[in-house]
C-alpha cells in the first residue's frame, strides 16, 4: 500500500518479554492507525519509542546507556521526538523526564492506547509522564491491525489474556511495573483469534503474567456474580477448547504459566486438544524448600515435581522447559545442589537461568545472606554446563524422527539455510538446497537428520513428487509421503535424560 510522502516515521526498541515485544506491536499498531509509517532505519524516523524492561538491574543499566545515545540522534534534527515506555517507564514516571530532559514523554504499561495523543502533544512542545495504572479493560480494546503493519512474526501471533500479577514473589518487580491481575473477555480473545486465523496465522501464543491464572480473579473470587458489567470470564482451560475450534490454527502456545494455577481441566488439555502445542514452559525458580520459601513462590519442590508428572501423564512426550535464579539471598550449596537435582530429575529441555539481581521496592531486595557475587557467578556456569548436557542429550534423542516445522525465516546459522520451530517450541534448522524456501508462516513436514546444543537440524525428505509450490499460512508437505506417521516418541525427552 503507498504512503504519503509526508508521513513520520517512527521507530520501535524493544527490550524484555514477549509481552514487551506484544507492547511494541500494539503501539506500532495504534501509530499507523493514526498516520504514522514504520521503519527500521533510524535517520529516517521522526519519532523513536523505547520499551523497556525492569526485571533484571542489567536491563535497567543498558537502558540507560542507549538513553545517552539516542541523544546525539535526537539532536541530529530538529523535530525529532524521543519517548519511553514499558516497565522502567511504569516505575520511574516523570523521573525519567527530569533525569533525560531530551525525552519527550513517558507512558506506562496501562498507557498504550495514549501513545498517538502524548505524540502530538510532544510536537507541540508539551513534555508529559503518564503512567496511571488503570484497572479498566479499556486497555484490552486495541483496534484490528492496520493493513500497513507488516506483521512481525508471519504466520505466527501473540494474544494478550490477562496482564498484570497479584502473587508477589519476593524478588519481582512485575506485580509493581504491570499492576494487578486483569483478565479479558474470552470474547474478545476469540474474535481476535479468529480475525488472526482468517489472516493466515496459524499460531496463536497467549500471554499473560501468570497466564493460566486467567478469570480465576472473577471466577473464584465471585467478583463476575457481584459486577455484573464484569464480561463473562471462563475457565483457561475452557479458553482453550474454544480457541481450539477455530479453523486454520494449527498451534496453540500459552506463556507463563505459574505452577499454582494447573487444575484438572488444564491437565486434560494437553492429553486432549491436538492443537495445544506439547511443550509448557514451567517456571520453577529454586529446587529448594527453604529458597522457594524465601522467594514467596507457594509451592514447594514436591508440589512442583508431582505437577511435573501429572502433566507427563496427560502427555507424555511433553517438552518442559523453565526459568532458575541461582544466588538468591541465603541461597547455600546445599540448596544450590537440590536445584541441579531437580534439573536431573525433571530433564529440562532449556531453562533461562540468572543470578538474582535484587530490584528495589521487592521483599528479597531487603533480605540478609547476599550470596558473594563470585559465588553467584560460580553457580551460574554450573548450572548453565548441566542444563546443556540435558539440552543437546534432549535434541539428539530427537535425531531421526519427523517434525513439523512453521517456518519463521533465514537462519541465523546463514549458508542457505532456514529455520522455523516445531511443536516442542525447538528451533530447526533445514537447508534449502535446490528447492525453493517456504515462506514464513508456512508449516513444513521435514526430518530431523543432526542436533547441536542450540538447535536441531532438519532435512526435507526426498520422495517421488516434485516440491509443492507453497502459499504462506497453508500446510504443505513436501518429499514425504502423505500417510507418513507424525513420528514421534512419545517418551524421547525423558529418554535423553543423560544417565538415566
Ligand atoms: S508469579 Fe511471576 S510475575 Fe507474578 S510475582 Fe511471581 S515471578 Fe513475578
Amino acid at each position: 500500500m503507498s504512503q504519503p510522502s509526508q508521513a513520520r516515521r517512527f521507530l520501535l526498541r524493544t527490550h524484555g518479554c514477549q509481552m514487551n515485544v506484544h507492547d511494541s506491536e500494539k503501539v506500532a499498531n495504534l501509530l499507523c492507525h493514526a498516520g504514522l509509517v514504520a521503519t527500521q532505519d533510524p535517520e529516517r524516523a521522526d519519532l523513536t519509542i523505547v520499551n523497556t524492561c525492569s526485571i533484571r538491574d542489567k536491563a535497567e543499566h543498558r537502558l540507560y546507556s542507549e538513553l545517552g545515545m539516542l541523544r546525539n540522534w535526537k539532536a541530529a534534527q530538529p523535530g525529532r521526538v524521543l519517548g519511553v515506555g514499558g516497565c522502567v517507564a511504569q516505575q520511574e514516571g516523570d523521573a525519567l523526564l527530569r533525569r533525560f530532559p531530551y525525552v519527550d514523554f513517558v507512558f506506562g504499561t496501562h498507557n498504550l492506547r495514549l501513545v498517538p495523543t502524548l505524540v502530538e502533544a510532544s510536537a507541540r512542545g508539551n513534555r508529559i509522564a503518564r503512567v496511571d495504572e488503570s484497572g479498566s479493560l479499556d486497555r484490552f480494546d486495541l483496534p484490528e491491525r492496520h493493513p500497513d503493519l507488516e506483521p512481525s512474526r508471519p504466520g505466527r501471533a501473540y494474544v494478550t489474556v490477562m496482564e498484570g500479577c497479584d502473587l508477589f514473589c519476593s524478588f519481582c518487580i512485575v506485580p509493581r511495573t504491570r499492576g494487578r491481575e486483569i483478565s479479558r473477555p474470552a470474547d474478545s480473545i476469540v474474535a481476535e483469534a479468529e480475525a488472526l486465523a482468517a489472516a493466515g496465522v496459524r499460531e496463536i501464543t497467549l500471554l499473560g503474567q501468570t497466564v493460566n491464572a486467567y478469570g480465576r480473579q472473577s471466577i473464584d473470587r465471585g467478583r463476575a456474580r457481584n459486577a455484573p458489567h464484569v464480561p463473562a470470564l471462563v475457565p483457561f482451560a475452557r479458553l482453550l477448547r474454544r480457541l481450539a475450534e477455530i479453523q486454520g490454527l494449527a498451534r496453540i502456545r500459552y506463556t507463563s504459566p505459574h505452577p499454582l494455577f494447573f487444575d484438572e481441566d488444564l491437565i486434560r488439555a494437553h492429553a486432549e486438544i491436538p492443537s495445544l502445542c506439547p511443550h509448557v514452559h514451567l517456571p520453577v525458580q529454586s529446587g529448594a524448600d527453604r529458597v522457594l520459601e524465601r522467594m514467596r513462590r507457594r509451592y514447594r519442590r514436591g508440589d512442583y515435581l508431582r505437577l511435573v508428572e501429572r502433566l507427563r501423564s496427560a502427555r507424555p512426550d511433553l517438552a518442559i522447559t523453565t526459568d532458575l535464579i541461582v544466588g538468591f539471598p541465603g541461597e547455600t550449596d546445599a540448596d544450590f545442589q537440590q536445584t541441579l537435582d531437580l534439573i536431573r530429575e525433571v530433564g529440562f529441555v532449556d531453562s533461562f537461568s540468572f543470578k538474582y539481581s535484587p530490584r528495589p521496592g521487592t521483599a528479597a531486595a531487603r533480605l540478609p545472606q547476599p550470596v558473594e557475587p563470585a559465588e553467584a557467578q560460580s553457580r551460574l556456569e554450573v548450572l548453565q554446563a548441566l542444563q546443556r548436557e540435558f539440552t543437546l542429550s534432549a535434541h539428539r534423542a530427537r535425531v531421526g524422527q519427523s517434525a513439523e516445522i512453521l517456518v519463521e525465516g533465514p537462519s541465523r546459522r546463514g549458508g542457505n539455510q532456514w529455520s522455523g520451530r516445531d511443536p516442542y517450541h525447538r528451533i530447526v534448522n533445514v537447508a534449502a538446497g535446490p528447492r525453493p524456501t517456504p515462506p514464513p508462516g508456512t508449516l513444513v513436514q521435514v526430518r530431523i537428520v543432526d542436533a547441536t546444543p542450540h538447535s536441531l537440524i532438519g532435512e526435507i525428505p526426498v520422495g517421488p513428487d516434485p516440491p509443492a509450490v507453497m502459499a504462506s499460512g497453508e500446510s504443505v508437505r513436501i518429499g514425504a509421503a502423505p500417510d507418513e506417521p507424525h513420528g514421534y516418541d512419545r517418551h524421547h525427552w525423558r529418554n535423553a535424560i543423560p544417565g538415566a
